[in-house]
C-alpha cells in the first residue's frame, strides 16, 4: 500500500466499527482528512497516545480505496494548557468543529492549517479570552473566500463615514446607513470601533491582536456579526438544515 507522510491537528476521533477508531485531521499537505486508526494495533502500540483530540502530529498514513488509514503518528504538540482547562477545553472544541464543519475532504488550504495551529497555540499560552474565538471566526471566514469588504459601503462604493455602520451577510461587507435601510434591512449595526477592531483581527496576527484592549461592548458587537455571518455563509453553502441546527447549537455551547 502506498503511504504518505503529513502533519496534521487531530479535530474528531469517533468509533468506527467495533475496535476501530476514525481520525479526522487537518493536516498541511492534504487539508482536511480522514483516516481508520486499527483498533488493536494502536491499543497494544507506543503510539497511542499520539492520537489524542487537539494533538499536533506527525503522521504516516496509507492510501486506501475508501479511507485512508494511519499507520504512525508522533505528537509534535500536546497542548496541555487546554487539555488542563474546561473552558480551554470547551474552546478548542468549537475551534475544532468549525473546521471540520465548514471544510471539505482533501483541498489543502494553508490558510486554514496555519491559523487552526495559530489558534491553538494561542489558546494553550494565553487566557481563553473571547479575543481568539473572533479573531478565529472572521479569519476563518477569510481563509474559505469569504473576504468582508470593510473599507467602503459594498453597495453605493463610497467611503465609510466613521459613525454607526452596518454589516450585510448578504452583500459579504459593509453597507453605509443609506444603503442598508434601502438594499438589506436585516443588516446588523456595527459601531466605528467594533468596525476598526474588525479591520485591526484582519490584518495583524493574533499574538499583537491579543495585545489590544477590546472592551466587552465591541466584543459583543464583534460575536453577533460573526455569527450571523458564519450561519449565513453556512445556509448557503450547505442547504442543510441539519447542519444549520449544528452550528446553532456551537453557538449555544460556547
Ligand atoms: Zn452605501
Amino acid at each position: 500500500m502506498p503511504t504518505y507522510k503529513t502533519k496534521g491537528i487531530i479535530i474528531k476521533r469517533s468509533d468506527f466499527g467495533e475496535a476501530d477508531k476514525l481520525i479526522t485531521i487537518y493536516t498541511d499537505t492534504e487539508g482536511k482528512i480522514r483516516t481508520k486508526a486499527k483498533g488493536i494495533r494502536w491499543i497494544l502500540s507506543r503510539n497511542r497516545g499520539h492520537l489524542e483530540l487537539f494533538n499536533y502530529s506527525d503522521l504516516v498514513i496509507a492510501n486506501g480505496k475508501e479511507i485512508d488509514t494511519l499507520i504512525s503518528a508522533y505528537t509534535i504538540e500536546s497542548f496541555k494548557n487546554i487539555r488542563n482547562s474546561l473552558k480551554k477545553t470547551a474552546l478548542a472544541y468549537y475551534f475544532a468543529e468549525l473546521c471540520d464543519k465548514l471544510t471539505a475532504e482533501k483541498e489543502k488550504n494553508n490558510k486554514i492549517f496555519d491559523l487552526v495551529l495559530e489558534v491553538f497555540r494561542a489558546l494553550d499560552k494565553n487566557e481563553p479570552k473571547e479575543e481568539i474565538v473572533r479573531y478565529y471566526e472572521i479569519n476563518l471566514l477569510l481563509a474559505l473566500g469569504y473576504q468582508p469588504e470593510l473599507g467602503l459601503c459594498v453597495h453605493c462604493r463610497k467611503a465609510l463615514q466613521p459613525i454607526n455602520n452596518y454589516f450585510s451577510c448578504k452583500l459579504g461587507g459593509i453597507v453605509c446607513p443609506a444603503c442598508s435601510t434601502k438594499i438589506d434591512p436585516r443588516s446588523v449595526r456595527i459601531s466605528k470601533d467594533a468596525l476598526k477592531t474588525l479591520r485591526f483581527f484582519l490584518s495583524y496576527n493574533l499574538n499583537t491582536v491579543l495585545k489590544l484592549k477590546v472592551t466587552l461592548e465591541i466584543n459583543n458587537e464583534l460575536k453577533n456579526v460573526c455569527e450571523k455571518f458564519l450561519r449565513y455563509i453556512a445556509e448557503k453553502e450547505f442547504k442543510s438544515t441539519k447542519f444549520i441546527k449544528e452550528i446553532d447549537n456551537l453557538f449555544k455551547e460556547l
